[in-house]
């Protein structure tokens, strides 16, 4: 893999002032594919400069042209749809067909429609006697996990450019290189220097000197809940505007009347996509009594055509997990399972056959859950479902909504009225109905501790926008 020794920075790859290194390993044979800098507080603060320097002209740059450079960069990265598949496969260990379809065309798509958005948005708006502007917030500090490493750049680079914010991004330490990809395609695009920076380094030395950089305006993360309440915190204290997507623990409710067989396989597939690292996966399936060691039995059924292998396999559908780090969270998460009274019926936490190097888990179902056990609580962040037992509907509902997060869901039933129905009671962010697909432009973000914003279509736009009203 080719990697930048630089980082990119007003329109330029400069060299870090520190001397500080990150490896990058592709966790499916665990060899080094590349090294980037880790940038210090220093180079963070060049970058802000930066981005501020830049700010004046690329605020008052037409909307159409702003659009006109996003289209650019959206046909960028449509052009390296094919080296961004093998990129996240090697730094994350994404199999490389859902690496094609899901981590390189979804951003493409995403671009496309901030595109759209930049053209037609209406940035003035008149409420009774007053002219109502939209106007961007500033420089934004960007910071974005791993998991889905192009997506989560997208969706916060595309609708800033399109607000007419600039832009600072500091991404994982796990996949710096489809981020200095994105910085590629944005030079590509001619979009102004300064106007998107990129600093490569650790969470707690850059990503902290970006949160805390008083020249920031907006910071907008995606990752962990712990991580997210400390700059929430920083965020609040400086009164600096923070969107925060955090984790998740997703219920997938299968009510009485719905196709059984349909929703358990589906349910199973959402949660061992990208081996299990989704924050909107539905890792806890819900199933009445009645139809329990059914759903149990069609769920290992279908966890046993997961067969954990080569990422770079094109029949691969289940790749490592990112690191050994998370290899090791995910595997004591699963005696952690088995310990408090469920039943392993698929997997378990030991490696799977002829898979000992590499970060490889074994997908993993567990029957007997509580809803009180860890395994039903806390975000597992691997390829590992967990099923419950509800009583009646009331029950389900308590059941759904008795954590702590509230990012995503399904419901599934006989009649679409009556899964809208139970959608309705939900305390969650988004709610699949019967196997609905994704729709890139809905508002996706949390209730309760998933996180503060939205993203995606035009309520992601409008994170990145503040609104000044003229008296007339
Ligand atoms: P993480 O919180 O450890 O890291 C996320 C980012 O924050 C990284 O760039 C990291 O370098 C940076 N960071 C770490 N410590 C920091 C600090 N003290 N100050 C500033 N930045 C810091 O999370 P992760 O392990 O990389 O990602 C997995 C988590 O992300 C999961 O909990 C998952 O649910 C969540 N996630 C949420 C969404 C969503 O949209 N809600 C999407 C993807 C992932």
């Amino acid at each position: 893999m080719k990697a930048h020794e630089g980082m990119y920075i007003d329109g330029d790859w400069r060299p870090s002032v520190g001397t500080e290194t990150i490896e990058v390993v592709n966790p499916a044979d665990e060899q080094v594919i590349g090294v980037v800098p880790a940038a210090t507080a220093e180079d963070v603060d060049t970058a802000v400069r930066a981005a501020r320097a830049a700010f004046p002209g690329w605020s008052a740059t037409p909307p159409a042209e702003r659009a006109a450079r996003i289209t650019a960069l959206r046909d960028a990265l449509a052009a390296r749809r094919e080296e961004i598949a093998e990129t996240v496969t090697a730094e994350l260990g994404a199999p490389l067909g859902f690496a094609r379809a899901v981590h390189a065309d979804l951003p493409i798509a995403v671009a496309g429609t901030y595109a759209e958005l930049a053209a037609t948005h209406a940035f003035e708006e008149k409420i009774g006697n007053s002219t109502v502007l939209h106007e961007p917030v500033g420089v934004v500090g960007a910071i974005t996990p791993w998991n889905y490493p192009l997506h989560q750049i997208v969706a916060k680079v595309a609708p800033a450019l399109a607000a007419g914010c600039t832009i600072v991004l500091k991404p994982a330490e796990d996949t710096p290189l489809t981020a200095q990809l994105f910085a590629e395609a944005v030079h590509e695009a001619a979009v102004p220097a300064g106007v998107f920076n990129l600093v490569t380094g650790l969470g707690p030395v850059a990503g902290q000197a970006l949160a805390e950089h008083e020249d920031v305006d907006l910071v907008s993360f995606t990752g962990s809940t712990a991580v997210g309440k400390q700059i929430g915190a920083t965020a609040g204290a400086a009164v600096k505007r923070v969107a925060l997507e955090l984790g998740g623990k997703s219920a997938n409710v299968i009510l009485p009347s719905a196709d059984l067989t349909r929703a358990v396989k589906t349910g199973v597939a959402n949660v061992f996509a990208n081996s299990g690292q989704t924050c909107s996966a539905w890792t806890r399936m819900l199933v009445d009594a009645a139809r329990y060691d059914e759903a149990v039995e069609l769920a290992a059924a279908a966890a046993a055509k997961y067969v954990p292998g080569d990422p770079q396999d094109d029949t691969t559908r289940l790749g490592p997990v990112v690191n050994a780090k998370q290899r090791d969270r995910v595997r004591g998460y699963i005696e952690r399972g088995t310990a408090e009274g469920a039943r392993v019926v698929a997997g378990g936490p030991e490696a799977p056959e002829g898979r000992e190097t590499g970060y490889y888990v074994r997908p993993t179902v567990f029957a007997d859950v509580t809803p009180g056990m860890t395994i039903a609580q806390e975000e597992i962040f691997g390829p590992v479902v967990t099923i419950l037992k509800y009583e009646d509907e009331d029950d389900a509902l308590r059941i759904a909504n008795g954590t702590v997060y509230g990012l995503a869901g399904a419901v599934w039933a006989g009649d679409q009225d009556e899964a809208v129905a139970f959608a309705r009671r939900l305390d969650t962010g988004q709610v699949d109905i019967n196997g609905g697909a994704f729709n890139p432009l809905a508002p996706f973000g949390g209730y309760k501790q998933s996180g503060v914003g939205r993203e995606l279509g035009p309520h992601g736009l409008a994170e990145y926008l503040q609104t000044k009203s003229l008296q007339l």
